[in-house]
C-alpha cells in the first residue's frame, strides 16, 4: 500500500478525531505535503458535515421505537451469543480492526455484533417449528410447501403440460401406487373458469411417488400433492372438521398450506392465498354446492 493509500483509508478515522500520537502526526505530516489527500479529507469533512446539518427524514415513530426496543428486550436469553463467542468478537473488534479501534467506534461496533446476534436468534426462533410437537407440520406438508417453492423456481419442469383434469388423470394411471381421478366440475358445470390447471409430474415422497398437479388461480400458483394415506398422515397445525373431514391448516414460510386425509388418499394445498388459503379448495370444489364447504373453512373472527 503506498503511502497515500495508507492516508485515504485513515480519513474516517482522522475526522472522528480518533488517531492519537505518531498515527495523528504521520497523518498531519503527510496533509502539509500532499495536495490531493489534503482535498480528500476536505471534501469528505464537506461531506460530513453536510448530512450532519440534515435532520433524518423518517425519524422512527415512538411506537416502532416502543417495538424495537420491547423485541430486543424480550430477547430469549438461550439466543444470546456464548462466552466464548462474546470474547472472540471482543478480541477481534480490539485486536485485528486497523489502529487499534478504542472509544465510540468499537462500542458502536460491538453494540452492532450485540444486536447482530439478537437478531439471528429471533429469525432462528421465528424459523424452528412451532416448539409444541404436535402442533408441527406433517413431513408431507413441508415437502409440499418444498415441492411448491421448487416449482417456482423453476426447478421442477412438469412432466405432463395439460389444462385438462382427464388427461392429468389418465397420465398418472399406473405411474402411481394409488387411484388419482381430478375432478373436472368447471366443464360439466359450465361455469366461469376459476382456476386452470398447468401441469403435473411425479415427486418422490419417502420410497414411493407422489402426484404433483400445478394449478393457476387468477395468477397466483396453487400447489396439489396427492399421496396414499399409507405413506403421509395429516397431523399438527390447526385441526378443523368440516363434512367428517380433518384438515389440517399451517403457514409455512408464508404459504398457507391445509393438509387431510379422505378415502384413502392424503392431500396437501400449497397457496398464498388470504386467510387459511381455503379458497385453494375450488380446484377441487368449484360447484356451487361446495361453496358453502369453502366458507366453513374460512377462520372466524373469534378464532383469528
Ligand atoms: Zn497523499
Amino acid at each position: 500500500m503506498n503511502n497515500c493509500d495508507d492516508i485515504r483509508s485513515r480519513i474516517a478515522f482522522y475526522l472522528d478525531d480518533e488517531l492519537r500520537g505518531s498515527d495523528l502526526t504521520r497523518f498531519e505530516a503527510h496533509l502539509d505535503e500532499c495536495n490531493s489527500c489534503r482535498r480528500a479529507v476536505s471534501g469528505e469533512r464537506r461531506f460530513i458535515e453536510s448530512v450532519r446539518a440534515s435532520r433524518p427524514l423518517y425519524p422512527a415513530p415512538p411506537a416502532l421505537r416502543a417495538e424495537t426496543e420491547r423485541i430486543l428486550n424480550g430477547a430469549p436469553p438461550p439466543y444470546a451469543a456464548p462466552p466464548e463467542l462474546r470474547a472472540r468478537i471482543a478480541r477481534s473488534l480490539w485486536n485485528d480492526a486497523p489502529f487499534s479501534l478504542k472509544g465510540r467506534r468499537a462500542l458502536a461496533l460491538a453494540a452492532a455484533a450485540a444486536i447482530i446476534v439478537v437478531l439471528a436468534g429471533l429469525w432462528y426462533s421465528a424459523r424452528r417449528p412451532v416448539g409444541d410437537p404436535l402442533k408441527r407440520p406433517s413431513e408431507f406438508a413441508m415437502m409440499a410447501v418444498n415441492t411448491h417453492l421448487r416449482h417456482l423456481r423453476g426447478q421442477l419442469p412438469f412432466e405432463i403440460t395439460s389444462d385438462s383434469p382427464d388427461d392429468i388423470s389418465r397420465w398418472f394411471a399406473g405411474k402411481v401406487s394409488f387411484s388419482l381421478v381430478l375432478p373436472n366440475y368447471q366443464q360439466s358445470s359450465g361455469q366461469e373458469q376459476l382456476y386452470q390447471i398447468e401441469g403435473a409430474r411425479l415427486v418422490a415422497f419417502k420410497n414411493d411417488y407422489a402426484a404433483y398437479i400445478a394449478y393457476q388461480m387468477r395468477g397466483r400458483p396453487i400447489t396439489l400433492v396427492v399421496t396414499s394415506d399409507r405413506a403421509a398422515t395429516p397431523s399438527g397445525g390447526e385441526a378443523i372438521v368440516s363434512r367428517g373431514l380433518t384438515f389440517h391448516y399451517h403457514t409455512i414460510d408464508g404459504l398457507k398450506v391445509i393438509a387431510w386425509s379422505d378415502r384413502g388418499l392424503t392431500y396437501a394445498l400449497v397457496s398464498d392465498l388470504e386467510e387459511r388459503g381455503q379458497q385453494s379448495c375450488v380446484v377441487c370444489h368449484a360447484g356451487t354446492k361446495d361453496r358453502d364447504f369453502i366458507e366453513d373453512l374460512k377462520p372466524r373472527s373469534d378464532t383469528q
